[in-house]
């Protein structure tokens, strides 16, 4: 069956790409092609990248009045309320994730436009006490014009977390999406243009990391790059952003703990841990795929984990009904399955099998792993798999748990379970990692910074925090004489 071809979004026109190529996505659940879509090569890159400094020289976003760029971005939200359901089926075909998280992800979409809509007009500078006779203050200006490169995990979503801060700025912004999943942010610049975004505020140019995403980044035509996906590939943007001191935010990859501490309800903070690391088949940087549990709680906790585990229905990812679709192709499928096999190689305990589950055989879906009695120097320990795989393992005290949490390279994310105040302030506090969370799973909130220490990136998503990161500080002083 011919696919519908799905254009680049430039200067507020579906635009067909100059060397008229096109790439396939597939959809996870069926393994068959959903979509032919342009691939940007350097020259639409360019266009991109023109249309939108021109844009923001004429200022026909950039001066606006910041109340109304906030008006514009609430229409923008309502233009999402009012898709949802057609963009949640996107995000599901595209990504493979089940189909209520998907719309629960499209709306959280809609309500960071909502927040970046009314923090438009409340970007302040200082006024500043100098020694000199005279008014010294600071403004925040726009940075100018902003690649943002963005992942296949919650493509609609961090589109949002980047464009919406960008646009409330002023700024003006070139989309690379992840070549898996480039059909919701496509949609995005259509609702942009709906809801009154001028021409060539927002461009979205789909193509090839390698090829696409390196011409936006290393071009001096763009001001500041936000970028979201691997740390090796963090590595490369920085370097590629190097010549032209281009401003760059990274936001990269994680191995986020849940630290069980004894005297907690067991049963529950299994369920909680079972959704924080298998929730979008554990393709999820937040995931906390390292558990650690108090010897005393340990067993218990690793039978009520794999019981809320396999309690976790897998299947077609537009049934509601199911917990877990497939992962998001089939070389990511494979590279997980492979952790499975090192995981016992190295000598791990798999406590559930994904071999032993039966999944549908159509699709990349790959059942859950849990290995217990992992040892700190196995790879399904150290490194990122961003997949359906977690660890347990054992610790004798607070100070064990704080240092077994901090013995990786990445400082994302984690979660603390304990009855004691005291003990979860300090270890909260010790724990290297941007967000942390007590008793809870949820650690990600709109309105609070998000990021990581360490390779996990630098710079802050989210909150008036991520507003730095698309405003430079200019500062002004007026002499009296
Ligand atoms: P990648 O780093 O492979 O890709 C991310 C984006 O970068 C894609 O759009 C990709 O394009 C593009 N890209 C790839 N290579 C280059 C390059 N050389 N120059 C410019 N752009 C490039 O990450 P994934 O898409 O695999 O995403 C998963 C990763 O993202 C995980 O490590 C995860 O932890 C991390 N992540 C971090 C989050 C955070 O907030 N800290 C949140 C979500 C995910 P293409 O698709 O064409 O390759």
């Amino acid at each position: 069956m011919a696919q519908e071809k799905w254009l680049a979004w430039i200067d507020g026109h579906p635009t067909a790409p100059r060397e008229g190529r096109y790439f396939d996505v597939e959809e996870p659940a069926t393994g068959g092609v959903l979509a032919q879509v342009a691939q940007c090569g350097i020259d639409d890159v360019k266009v991109a990248i023109s249309v939108a400094r021109r844009s923001f020289e004429a200022g026909v976003w950039s001066t606006m009045s910041a109340t109304a760029r906030g008006k514009t971005l609430l229409r923008l939200a309502q233009r999402i309320r009012d898709e949802a359901d057609e963009l949640a089926r996107w995000e599901t075909r595209q990504v493979g994730k089940p189909i209520r998280d998907a719309k629960d992800e499209v709306l959280t979409a809609a309500d960071c436009f909502e927040y970046y809509a009314g923090a438009a007009n409340k970007i302040y500078g200082h006024t500043i006490p100098v020694s000199a006779a005279g008014l010294d203050y600071t403004l925040r200006v726009p940075v100018g014009v902003v690649g943002l490169v963005v992942p296949w995990n919650f493509p609609f979503l961090i589109t949002a977390w980047k464009v919406g801060p960008a646009l409330a700025a002023g700024n003006s912004v070139i989309v690379k999406p992840a070549s898996y999943t480039p059909l919701t942010a496509l949609l995005l610049g259509r609702l942009g243009t709906e809801a009154g975004l001028p021409d060539g505020v927002l461009n979205i140019v789909p193509g090839p990391g390698r090829e696409t995403g390196e011409a936006l980044v290393a071009d001096p035509g763009v001001d500041k790059v936000a970028f979201t996906g691997e740390t090796t590939t963090g590595a490369r943007i920085l370097q590629l952003a190097a010549p032209n001191i281009t401003r760059v935010s990274l936001e990269l990859g994680g191995k986020s703990p849940t630290i069980v501490f004894d005297g907690v309800d067991l049963d529950r903070v299994a369920y909680l841990a079972a959704q924080s690391a298998y929730a979008n088949s554990g393709q999820d940087c937040c995931a906390r795929s390292r558990i650690l549990v108090e010897r005393e709680s340990y067993q218990a906790f690793v039978d009520h984990f794999v019981k809320h585990v396999q309690n976790m229905t897998i299947g077609d990812p537009l049934d509601p009904e199911n917990a877990m679709g497939p992962l998001v192709s089939a070389s990511h499928r494979n590279r997980v399955a492979q952790y499975v096999e090192k995981g016992v190689s190295e000598g791990a305990e798999l406590v559930l099998d994904p071999r032993n589950r039966e999944i549908p055989s159509d699709g990349f879906y790959l059942a859950p792993a849990i290995f217990a009695q992992a040892k700190p120097d196995m790879s399904i320990v150290r490194e990122e798999i961003f997949g359906p795989v977690t660890t347990v393992q054992m610790f004798d005290s607070e100070a064990e748990a704080v240092r077994m949490a901090n013995d990786t390279t990445y400082g994302l994310s984690g979660s603390i379970f304990t009855r004691d105040v005291g003990q979860a302030l300090r270890v909260a506090n010790q724990v290297r990692a941007g967000v942390m969370s007590v008793n809870t799973i949820k650690s990600v909130h709109l309105e609070a910074p998000f990021g990581g220490f360490k390779q996990s990136g630098m710079g802050r998503e989210l909150g008036m925090e991520a507003l730095e990161m698309y405003t430079e500080v200019k500062n002004v002083f007026i002499s009296m004489d």
